[in-house]
């Protein structure tokens, strides 16, 4: 298959099975995803080579695969439109990465925040998976050329790593991408984040500075998409707050994390601004707004929790969807990594 001289319009993003998957991914990446389905060629990975940079229990990582694929179905992305498939079972993810290791700098790669906030104190006993996880990421991304991802607000500094890394690939080798037949010395995209779903950045209901995560321990401090009507309610009623009431303004969430992080979900959830919700919550105290917040993130999770869990009643049938999109994306893959290699200087045979 003869590649195209120029990255065609594609989207690639990707999702860890390290947990369970909560508000914050649903908010900021998932009904992006969704949407984009509509206007582009797009391509959803489960990312379970990324989940491995911690620890993770085999038994559970199967099921932690399925149940992203499953989370994914039941948000919207639709298999048979866009390709679906879980990251391990294409290698040249794993083979690009290679080659992009040897082109990302330690310099650049010390310099992420995501890194060092996931090693924390013991960063000497962090694998060295963790810290070239973005590595990795350009890899995910650039197999397909593809040229927009859509994800949430913490991933704008991998992407911008992933833009220095094509950069660096297109200006190292640009004779052998000329020679190659790529005229304008362009191989691989600098692809642009999409950073535009509902709420971009969810905080933990624990504490309003740090993003809600899977990787948290404490499940308090997420709503997940497998939670049931009676924890969510108790999760929010929960959430820590100040003991002021809500105010009248956007402006009056200034240097209140907690406040304007719920204001912000209750926008996000109900298709509105946080001006919108404040009209009607200004003044009132958080036991009323948290009742409220509960009853509205119950009616929009609930049948995306339900159709979830119909989908994992039968396993194999998510695992033929993998299998089928798997098939797909190395249709894809597989001529742009051989191409790498003659770029490269690798013999093949
Ligand atoms: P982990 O803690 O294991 O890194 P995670 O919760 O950060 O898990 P990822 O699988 O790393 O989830 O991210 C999947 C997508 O969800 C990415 O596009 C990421 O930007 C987005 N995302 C993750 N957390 C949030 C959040 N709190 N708010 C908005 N988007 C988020
Ligand atoms: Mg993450």
């Amino acid at each position: 298959m003869k590649l195209p001289l120029k990255p065609q319009p594609r989207v690639f993003s990707g999702m860890q099975p390290s947990g369970n998957l909560h508000l914050g991914n649903y908010l900021g990446a998932m009904v992006q995803w969704v949407e984009m389905q509509t206007t582009h060629e797009c391509i959803y990975c489960v990312v379970d080579m990324h989940a491995i940079t911690v620890w993770q229990d085999p038994k559970e990582l199967k099921d932690s695969i399925r149940q992203v694929t499953a989370a994914c179905m039941a948000a919207g992305v639709d298999p048979t439109r866009t390709i679906l498939f879980n990251q391990s079972q294409v290698h040249e993810h794993a083979e690009l990465a290679w080659v992009f290791n040897c082109m990302a700098r330690l310099g650049w790669l010390s310099r992420m925040t995501q890194f060092k906030e996931k090693a924390g104190k013991d960063r000497e006993n962090a694998s060295v998976g963790l810290y070239a996880y973005p590595v990795l990421m350009a890899a995910d991304i650039l197999v397909y050329r593809a040229t927009h991802v859509p994800v949430g607000d913490d991933q704008k500094q991998h992407l911008e790593l992933c833009r220095d890394i094509a950069q660096k690939f297109n200006n190292d080798f640009a004779d052998a991408i000329r020679d190659a037949g790529f005229e304008d010395g362009t191989f691989f995209p600098l692809c642009e984040p999409v950073i535009m779903g509902p709420a971009t950045r969810v905080m933990s209901l624990r504490d309003g500075t740090r993003k809600m995560s899977k990787s948290e321990p404490s499940d308090m401090s997420r709503i997940n998409l497998t939670d049931d009507a009676d924890t969510i309610a108790r999760k929010i009623q929960k959430a820590k707050t100040d003991p002021e009431p809500l105010p009248s303004e956007p402006a009056g969430l200034e240097k209140r994390p907690e406040a304007d992080n719920l204001v912000g979900i209750y926008a996000a959830l109900a298709k509105q601004t946080k001006a919108d919700i404040l009209k009607d919550f200004g003044g009132a105290q958080f036991s009323t707004f948290k009742k409220s917040l509960a009853e509205l993130a119950v009616s929009r999770l609930a049948p995306v929790n339900a159709e979830m869990n119909r989908l994992l009643a039968d396993p194999p049938h998510i695992d033929r969807i993998l299998a089928d999109g798997t098939t797909r994306a190395r249709a894809i893959a597989a001529p742009i990594m051989r191409q790498v290699k003659d770029i490269v200087g690798f013999l093949r045979s």
